[in-house]
């Protein structure tokens, strides 16, 4: 039967829930034990597809082209596991599905309601993730914080089932904050207590505290945070700000916490097998040596909407012992300057992520120039492949009046043009393509030589395309399409073999990285920056 885990937030949101959710799983897994992981959202988005990036952060794709918050992405990068459509729902998916069945009368002669049917509907996703995973643990994690009016029915919903499993299948952590008063130089625990009183208000007992500290909780503390929430002394525990996220699961490791979980589980606590994830920590907490990588885009205000991207560059930089830097450019503030020797002296590479719509595309033009005519390690993802295609029909084909559909409507040559399936799509939300595509590569490129394969699956998230009238005048100018979806004859991957590494692709690569697993491309792409740089 599969036991559940829950994690709640209180005082404040961006507490790292999502990583001590991860950290938890990750000890789980050690464990041997099969753990599969979910986030629910409290907003009435279906998905954050359309919500702007710089308040949300990035959108992650999962295999099965889902949508979902970036928290997913920390999921994957821990557990290394393919989550799927059961791991992100939101209150517009739970609403719209509760209408969708009321139309249909389902509900005949109900009256439809918060409890039970919105409640339901919730518990049947946490019950739907269990049963399709065949997880021994499910994690679950809720955004926002307690006391927040959209996460209500969900919390009402973990109560129910805590009520209906029992705890010996139900497990809750809290995490919380503990402020630091500076003059009286003391801890606080009142925002904890006022916080876990919210949620016995809503009738849950949290079985663990894991509390957000500058430095390890005094004894006397937590005994008093004990006494105050109805929590056993040894199940407070601390989460001390700490240098890479990596450390995390580790520091809940010494504090037992997988420990806890499995024995009110009455599951057996096999042997943990960490090595591979010290290995990991020992080498990140060692580099010798710093690289450069400029990072032009439009969403650079927040680190988030990119995080993916910069967790694979870091992962690459593992590899290569190297700590990646990333220089942020402003695509739009790099449309003003002339001077780009200025804005790039000290990058080894220049990476053009993702992006939509019209603004900023000249400077990412401009960076991607600069990267090809100085022979600068070049990394176009998405955006950064359309970018790439542009450049170089205009300033090497000296082709007039080229750019995409998305950004000039009548030019005379979109040579990134709409896809086909989508001329007729309507709706903004859940519409792009999305998700897994395969991707042939041709023998005798640099696709080919980095991935070591014929055929490739990768993650897709656009709804524009390379336009394949322009193959040959491209290519007779020396660029090469090194991949492409036989089923569709959509280009994939073009190359620049007169450059020393100049690679971009029309998926994302970024979504399959992890710490210990380099991708290809981001491993060859900081390879080939480093020797740049010497
Ligand atoms: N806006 C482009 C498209 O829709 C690129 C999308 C992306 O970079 N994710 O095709």
């Amino acid at each position: 039967m599969t036991k559940y885990v829950f994690v709640t937030g209180g005082v404040v949101s961006g507490l790292g829930k999502g990583i001590t959710a991860s950290s938890v799983a990750l000890l789980l897994k050690s464990r041997g034990y099969k753990v599969f992981m979910q986030k629910f959202d409290p907003y009435i988005n279906v998905d954050p597809g359309t919500m702007s990036p710089i308040q949300h952060g990035e959108v992650f794709v999962t295999y099965d082209g889902c949508e979902t918050d970036l928290d997913l992405g920390h999921y994957e990068r821990f557990i290394d596991e393919e989550l799927n459509y059961t791991s992100n729902i939101t209150s517009g998916k739970i609403y719209s599905s509760v209408i969708e069945k009321e139309r249909k009368g389902d509900y005949l002669g109900a009256t439809v309601q918060m409890v039970p049917h919105i409640t339901n509907e919730i518990k049947n996703k946490v019950y739907e993730a269990g049963i399709t995973s065949k997880a021994d643990v499910v994690i679950t994690e809720i955004g926002g914080t307690v006391g927040d009016i959209e996460s209500q029915s969900m919390i009402e919903a973990l109560r129910q089932i805590q009520y209906e499993k029992g705890s010996e299948n139900t497990f809750f952590i809290h995490c919380t904050l503990i402020p630091y008063i500076y003059g009286s130089n003391e801890l606080k625990t009142k925002p904890t207590q006022n916080s876990v009183r919210d949620l016995r208000n809503m009738g849950i007992r949290p079985d663990a505290l894991v509390c957000r500290v500058p430095f390890s909780t005094p004894d006397n503390l937590k005994e008093k945070l004990s006494m105050f929430c109805s929590v056993p002394v040894g199940n407070v525990i601390d989460s001390v700000d700490v240098k890479n996220i990596y450390d995390i699961p580790i520091n809940y490791y010494k504090q037992h916490i997988d420990e806890i979980i499995l024995k009110q589980f009455n599951l057996p606590i096999k042997k943990a097998d960490l090595k591979y994830w010290e290995d990991l920590i020992e080498t990140v907490n060692n580099l010798k040596k710093e690289i450069e990588i400029s990072l032009v885009g439009k969403y650079v205000e927040l680190h988030d909407a990119y995080i993916s991207v910069v967790e694979a560059l870091k992962h690459a930089g593992y590899k290569h012992n190297l700590k990646v830097n990333v220089n942020w450019v402003d695509s739009e503030e790099l449309e003003k300057i002339d001077n780009l020797d200025e804005v790039f002296k000290n990058s080894s590479g220049i990476l053009v992520p993702g992006g939509f719509g019209q603004r900023g595309i000249e400077g990412k033009i401009k960076a991607c120039k600069y990267a090809r005519e100085n022979n600068i390690p070049y990394l176009g993802i998405c955006l950064g492949m359309q970018i790439a295609v542009i450049e170089f029909a205009r300033n090497v084909c000296k082709m007039e009046d080229v750019s995409s559909r998305e950004f000039d409507e009548t030019c005379k040559n979109p040579i990134i043009d709409l896809m086909a399936e989508q001329k007729h799509v309507i709706n903004m939300g859940g519409t792009l393509r999305l998700g897994n595509y395969e991707c042939t590569l041709v023998k005798n490129t640099l696709a080919h030589k980095l991935y070591k394969s014929d055929k490739i699956l990768e993650r897709h998230r656009h709804r524009y395309e390379f336009n394949n009238k322009y193959k040959k005048q491209l290519e007779d100018k020396g660029l090469v399409f090194s991949g492409y979806n036989e089923p569709s004859d959509l280009v994939e991957i073009i190359e620049n073999p007169n450059h020393p590494f100049f690679i971009a692709c029309q998926f994302h690569p970024e979504f399959k990285s992890r710490p210990t697993r380099p991708h290809p491309l981001f491993d060859n792409f900081i390879g080939a920056s480093k020797k740049y740089k010497k």
